[in-house]
């Protein structure tokens, strides 16, 4: 089955005699007793099983666990490592689950942040202790790209888990489990939702082993889950991701380009143009190049603030993936501490006509210029 056709029939467990075509919402919180029965949803629920087996489809593993958020995902692979165990991470690494690593785990877990676009630097970061490589690529929001078959290689020869976030590239685009990686973290509040109205998360495992069995546990006795209508909702917009995808990726490669040129802007970060540090092993690993961007205002942050306040179609907003064009000045929403650039702003490029989204950030340009 190709992915399109998955995508529409692989999220629905119909077992209604009347046999409606998409499965009906559960809502009971809890089944009668009998052999082989669900027993209480925060341990399972048909409209999750829908959805896990839905994304293992997706992402070609053998299990899946789908959380109430992609920190909820994340934070589940850290509470499953030993105590004390070392984990490298990208010094990019999405801010919110990077935050999430040095506030909450800085006593239970030793972090090393690195470029993991250089190998050799994963090398040295290497301790005795390591038990855990995180990659993330495209990164969020420099765009930076991993090399996921040599990391996982590399990874594999000194018994890491690796775990991969491929939120921005989606199994459209991206298969982690193929390049070699244990397991694939998803936010599916981004492009699995699409529409900007379900927070979700998701890990998807090549191996059922005992460190998935672990993961599985957490899931099921920590309870941070997503509800019955939240697992239909994502079911629902799944159907439509691979068609998504490809227009983001398009809008995003016809945006980029024409900010590479403009006179207002300093540089465009998007793995699709060849200029682009990661443009070839990208080319390698991804069949297409996403639909995020980020790019550098010429001037400072006020200069960026101006173009963004100019704009009618690019809504000034948090988080990405959705239907609609969103953007922000990350440095100003990642704080004090941040290493994002003050003048960047990133794009999450939507699925408005193309021309629209053309003019609109033409005419937000040539009014600061
Ligand atoms: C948003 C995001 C997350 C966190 O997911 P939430 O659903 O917001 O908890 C993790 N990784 C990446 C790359 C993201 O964009």
């Amino acid at each position: 089955m190709k992915f399109e056709t998955l995508a529409i029939h692989g999220g629905n467990l119909i077992t209604d005699s009347q046999k409606p075509v998409i499965q009906p919402i559960t809502l009971s919180t809890t089944f009668g007793h009998q052999e082989g029965s669900l027993i209480y949803t925060r341990a399972n629920n048909p409209n999750r099983m829908a959805l896990e087996q839905l994304l293992t489809q997706m992402e070609m593993g053998t299990a899946a666990a789908a959380f109430s958020s992609g920190n909820a995902a994340g934070m589940t692979v850290f509470q499953a490592l030993p105590l004390g165990s070392h984990i490298i991470a990208p010094a990019d690494m999405y801010h919110g689950l990077k935050k999430l690593l040095v506030d909450v785990f800085k006593d239970k877990l030793e972090l090393t942040f690195t470029d993991l676009t250089d190998i050799e630097n994963l090398k040295k970061c290497l301790q005795p202790n390591t038990k855990l490589l995180w990659i993330e690529t495209p990164s969020n929001p420099l765009l930076k790209i991993s090399d996921i078959k040599s990391l996982c290689t590399v990874a594999k020869e000194n018994d890491l888990i690796t775990v991969c976030d491929n939120t921005f590239a989606t199994p459209v685009f991206q298969n982690p489990l193929k390049l070699g990686a244990d397991i694939v973290m998803h936010s599916s509040t981004k492009y699995f939702g699409g529409h900007s109205d379900i927070l979700g998360g998701a890990l998807i495992t090549k191996q059922n082993n005992s460190f998935w069995e672990q993961i599985v546990n957490i899931q099921k006795t920590g309870g941070a889950v997503p509800s019955p209508f939240d697992c239909y909702l994502l079911c629902r917009s799944i159907k439509t991701l691979a068609y998504r995808m490809k227009g983001h990726a398009e809008h995003a490669g016809v945006l980029a380009t024409f900010l590479d040129q403009h006179k207002q802007v300093e540089r465009v970060f998007y793995p699709g143009l060849t200029h682009h540090p990661g443009h070839e092993v990208a080319s390698s690993q991804m069949s297409g190049f996403g639909g995020i961007l980020s790019f550098l205002v010429k001037g400072g942050p006020d200069d960026a603030d101006k173009v963004i306040s100019n704009l009618k179609y690019f809504n000034n907003a948090t988080s990405l993936g959705g239907v609609e064009s969103l953007l922000e000045r990350r440095a100003a929403v990642e704080g004090p501490d941040t290493k994002t650039p003050q003048n960047l702003i990133r794009v999450s490029v939507g699925l408005e006509h193309l021309d629209d989204l053309l003019e609109d950030m033409e005419s937000a340009l040539d009014k600061v210029s």
